[in-house]
């Protein structure tokens, strides 16, 4: 694709890209307000800028540039996108609505190359990182499908960077994607409402640590001891408990008063759901002196994954083992189980029950 992606500019680079249109700074404002606030994908659309020019840009430049292939709706009200991009590979998103907030989950990769066991994105392998673009364009896309495009929405919007990729793999698109969408003439989503998620990149968090206007952190566990982590996350080889645990409370550290780091543990059925388990992940963190709160995600069983999830009873009896043991814990409800558009299922696969059809929707 030789047009400029303008959906990934920020107003520096449109205004440079204003200049070699030889037109004005303030066409530049115009255009982001028009793809980033307005949350317009076509230039014809662009009504209050000369016909002559959108004509222009529709020769230079593009602004949507996933096409939807399908569109899924769960019992729960979540929606999952399964895009394809401009090189034909997929890009999935998923759109929780909530009583008092929205989130949308995006991707960072298409595919992963990590090779997390219990995760369905893993069998992809890495297709490509995304751009900064591609990720902007997946939460309008979404906001536009809930709302229209164009419309105020109701609520507030929450990102999480835990759909498919490891963010980290692919930093410098993620941290712009969530500079250009914090713009307050544009989408207006602050990093104060965005959680990116890691299976545990150490570098990344370090220099994490040292950035101000950054997202919230999760770390992704999995695992009380490095034996076990090293089986369902193979990350763990190259950055250990010991360094990841290091690194997450150097962290903390670093966090101010409205910033937060969460650790995520998904409950896999007799594998590392036990009562030992459950002491040894408190005594771990203990021992690394963390405060974070950690969320426990029960499994999202998906063929051919060979785990299940834990029984609630279970889910239960580990949290209150690390309550008791000083460490906060939550179960978090798993949203959009049955379109494959939990924790771990993205995949980009159609779903599987014949009464969830994709919805017949025009291409992005
Ligand atoms: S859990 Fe995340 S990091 Fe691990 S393979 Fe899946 S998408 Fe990649």
């Amino acid at each position: 694709m030789q047009s400029a992606h303008l959906t990934g500019m920020s107003q520096a680079e449109l205004t440079d890209f204003a200049v070699t249109l030889t037109e004005p700074p303030f066409r530049a404002r115009q255009l982001f307000s028009a793809i980033q606030h307005r949350r317009l994908l076509s230039f014809a659309e662009m009504t209050d800028l000369p016909q002559e020019l959108r004509a222009r840009l529709g020769e230079q430049a593009v602004i949507s540039t996933l096409t939807l292939e399908s569109r899924y709706l769960s019992s729960d009200g979540t929606r999952r996108y399964l895009f394809r991009t401009h090189d034909q590979l997929p890009a999935e998103t998923v759109f929780i609505p909530e009583e008092r907030r929205d989130t949308i989950c995006f991707s960072s990769q298409s595919g992963c190359p990590l090779q997390c066991t219990f995760c369905l994105t893993a069998q992809l392998g890495l297709l490509r990182n995304l751009t900064a673009g591609e990720i902007v364009e997946q939460i309008i896309f979404a906001r536009n499908d809930a709302y229209g495009a164009g419309v105020e929405t109701p609520r507030g919007t929450n990102l999480v960077g835990m759909g498919a990729g490891e963010p980290f793999l692919n930093f410098e698109a993620v941290m712009k994607a969530i500079r250009i969408m914090a713009e307050p003439s544009g989408l207006y989503i602050v990093p104060n409402r965005v959680t990116v998620s890691t299976a545990g990149v150490v570098p990344r968090i370090r220099e994490l640590a040292t950035i101000t206007d950054r997202p919230h952190l999760a770390v992704s566990l999995a695992a009380s001891n490095d034996e076990l982590r090293n089986e369902l996350m193979p990350i763990n080889k190259k950055w250990p408990l010991r360094e990841l645990l290091s690194a997450c409370r150097d962290f903390e550290k670093s966090l101010k008063p409205n910033e937060r780091l969460t650790f995520e543990y998904v409950m896999l059925k007799s594998v590392n759901d036990t009562d030992e388990h459950a002491r040894q992940l408190a005594n771990l963190l203990n021992r690394y002196e963390l405060h974070a709160k950690v969320n426990l995600i029960p499994h999202n069983p998906a063929e051919p994954l060979p785990y299940h999830p834990s029984s609630p009873d279970r889910v239960e009896s580990f949290r209150r083992i690390l309550e008791s043991k000083g460490v906060h814990a939550f179960v978090r409800k798993p949203r959009g189980r049955d379109i494959l558009a939990a924790c771990g299922q993205l995949a980009a696969r159609r779903a599987p029950r014949a009464d969830i059809e994709p919805l017949a929707i025009a291409s992005g």
